[in-house]
């Protein structure tokens, strides 16, 4: 299963969540939350996963992102499962993620309300604690493991 590399204290020891900086936890969750996302999509497609935004066909989980339709700053939105998506590199990496159709696919997926919603949010500060994270991430990452699982069986 694909998992993002931890940190390692000197000696090589795996540090625990709790001995980490809020910002490493930033990153370890979006990690678990992007396998979470693009698992997910490849599991309900059952093989075939498509751009959220440009509809290609796309091949393994590794060849593929989990795009945000409000930029990665915005921590309220981050990771609101609302807001992201199975993406090809192209959308994603090269047009900044097609924020206009992705908009509109959202609308369609998640409706105008949960859109709005989420882009209220934005600029608003965000109250995400250590605690939270490190129980947000525990949570993910159980839940990984059973994606990581099925995934096998595809
Ligand atoms: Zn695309």
């Amino acid at each position: 299963m694909m998992r993002v590399k931890l940190p390692r204290a000197k000696g090589g020891a795996p540090r625990k969540l709790e001995e980490m900086k809020f910002r490493e936890l930033i990153n370890i969750f979006d990690g678990e939350v992007s396998y979470f996302v693009r698992a997910s999509a490849v599991i309900n497609g059952n093989g075939l996963t498509r751009c959220v935004t440009c509809d290609k066909p796309m091949g393994e989980i590794t060849k593929f992102d989990c795009g945000h339709f409000i930029s990665r700053e915005e921590l309220n939105t981050r990771f609101d499962l609302r807001n992201l998506g199975p993406q090809c590199t192209v959308c994603n990496r090269h047009h900044e993620g097609r924020k206009a159709v992705y908009r509109q696919k959202l609308i369609g997926r998640e409706g105008l309300e949960a859109v709005l919603e989420m882009e209220s949010k934005v600029g608003k500060p965000c109250f995400l604690s250590h605690d939270d994270l490190i129980k947000s991430i525990r949570g993910y990452r159980a839940k990984n493991k059973v994606l990581a699982e099925k995934m096998k069986g595809i």
